[in-house]
């Protein structure tokens, strides 16, 4: 079995061995290989102890900032290649990080300490595959199977379950029976694991081909990670318009959208508030008024709790709180104004929340999707044609409504944004002199209300 190199990984393992030491690509760059996939990034593991590898690679620019743990970074080509010599994980603290790190001249040895066993393949030219742990035949079958105990290898590091549960879901994967029972029994112990790590992983899993099956399967994991989660399980809608309960509806949308983090977060939380606002009628049908913006509570928790960008934020509360705004495709006769609210991007984004949304209820509600797909193709025509408007492209802005008496502050704000609907509905034009008229016409409206 021959695995095509990158030029620097060979070179690199060419110098290493030239210098009389053992050399290998290792790790998920020979998982990717061997199912036909281009890794992302590749590794090197060696026998040569980091004062070895820098002599070998003396030439080149070296950068030591993992030198303790045996990783030096090499700059070959261009690019940034990690060697690392291969290791012995000492005992572990935490659950978390191994006391002590060990060089060993073994490289089964190195495999033994790598978490999944299609993770612990290498592979150099002049050796072909290394494989002591049947990562190959798991990698056929399509499993995913701890290296060891997987007791032990939880213990020592508990993100390695939500590491499994990742695989499972990017690769598409099962779980092997023993390291699915110790996932269960261990999910614990990642309370013990740093927030960054555990969102960074859960982000990768929810937009994996198996999320569904993943998050069905091992539910007890998601929500000890995120309990705020836990009361949309088994909790039937009571509605006809829904044929499975929230958690299912939840799970079932999530795989109705594209694999992008800020689309798949927010459907995972998007009816995270239905729980609290389930009332029932007099006919026994459970109602959630109200649910959007419980969710998107519920949402900012979540994403506060697990350290996400504002940016992210920002995108999948929007989702979140508009996910229902039906009359984006049932009034698409005001499409401008959204367009000019919201921008075509996220108004392209809500339709789709709201086709996964519909993908995912009865489906005699799915005659909705025609007009879903007929809003997205008007908010693109609509768009192509002309600039959105937006209150910056108004005749007016707040300096020139001071200037005509309007005082600065929340008025004004709410002035500015009304001009623009009228201007957008077409029932004022886009002429300065116009728009003074009316907004002080607005102004003295909203002083007589208030
Ligand atoms: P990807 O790059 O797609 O995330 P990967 O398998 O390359 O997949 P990395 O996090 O880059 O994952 O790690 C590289 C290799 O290091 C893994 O293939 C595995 O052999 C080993 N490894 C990484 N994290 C752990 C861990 N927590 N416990 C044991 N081995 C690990
Ligand atoms: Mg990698």
């Amino acid at each position: 079995m021959k695995i095509k190199l990158p030029t620097n990984v060979q070179k690199a393992i060419s110098l290493l061995e030239a210098a009389g030491f053992e050399a290998y690509a290792v790790g998920g760059c020979v998982r990717d290989s061997l199912l036909g996939k281009t890794p992302d990034d590749w590794d090197i593991t060696t026998s040569a102890t980091p004062e070895q590898m820098k002599s070998v690679f003396s030439g080149f620019h070296c950068i030591e900032t993992g030198i303790q743990h045996g990783t030096l970074t090499v700059v070959i080509d261009s690019s940034a290649l990690e060697i690392t010599t291969f290791r012995l994980d000492g005992e572990y603290e935490d659950n978390r990080h191994p006391k002590t790190v060990e060089f060993t001249c073994d490289l089964t040895a190195d495999l033994a300490r790598r978490d999944f066993t299609v993770n612990a393949m290498a592979y150099s030219p002049s050796s072909g595959i290394s494989d002591p742990f049947g990562g190959k035949e798991d990698l056929k079958n399509n499993v995913v199977c701890c290296v060891g105990d997987a007791d032990r290898r939880f213990n020592e590091d508990a993100l390695r379950i939500l590491r499994g549960l990742r695989f499972a879901s990017v690769l598409d994967f099962t779980i092997d029976p023993e390291t699915a029972d110790s996932i269960h029994k261990n999910k614990d112990l990642l309370k013990n694991i740093s927030v960054e790590r555990i969102s960074k992983e859960l982000l990768r899993l929810i937009c994996g081909a198996g999320a569904h099956r993943v998050l069905s399967d091992f539910s007890d994991v998601l929500f000890t990670v995120l309990p705020q989660l836990q009361p949309m399980y088994k909790n039937s809608h009571d509605n006809p318009h829904h044929c499975y309960d929230i958690y299912e509806h939840t799970l079932f949308s999530l795989e109705s959208i594209s694999p992008d983090p800020v689309l798949r977060f927010a459907m995972l939380l998007h009816d995270s508030g239905k729980p609290a606002s389930k009332t029932f009628d007099e006919k026994g049908r459970a109602h959630f008024y109200g649910h959007q913006k419980v969710s998107a509570e519920i949402a900012a928790d979540i994403l506060a709790q697990l350290k996400l960008p504002n940016k992210f934020r920002d995108e999948v509360l929007f989702l979140i709180d508009n996910h229902d705004r039906w009359e984006l495709y049932e009034k698409s006769e005001r499409m401008k104004k959204y367009l000019a609210r919201f921008g075509l991007e996220r108004t392209i984004k809500l339709l789709q929340v709201m086709r996964a949304d519909v993908l995912s209820q009865s489906p005699e509600y799915h005659f909705r999707l025609e007009s879903i797909a007929a809003a997205e193709q008007l908010a693109k025509e609509l768009a192509a044609l002309e600039p959105c408007l937006t209150l910056k492209s108004l005749a007016v802005n707040g300096r020139t409504l001071i200037n005509h008496g309007i005082p600065e502050g929340k008025d004004l704000g709410a002035v500015l944004s009304a001009l623009l609907e009228e201007v957008i509905d077409e029932k004022i034009p886009n002429d300065s002199n116009a728009l003074i008229v009316r907004a002080k016409e607005i102004f003295e409206q909203t002083k007589k209300q208030s």
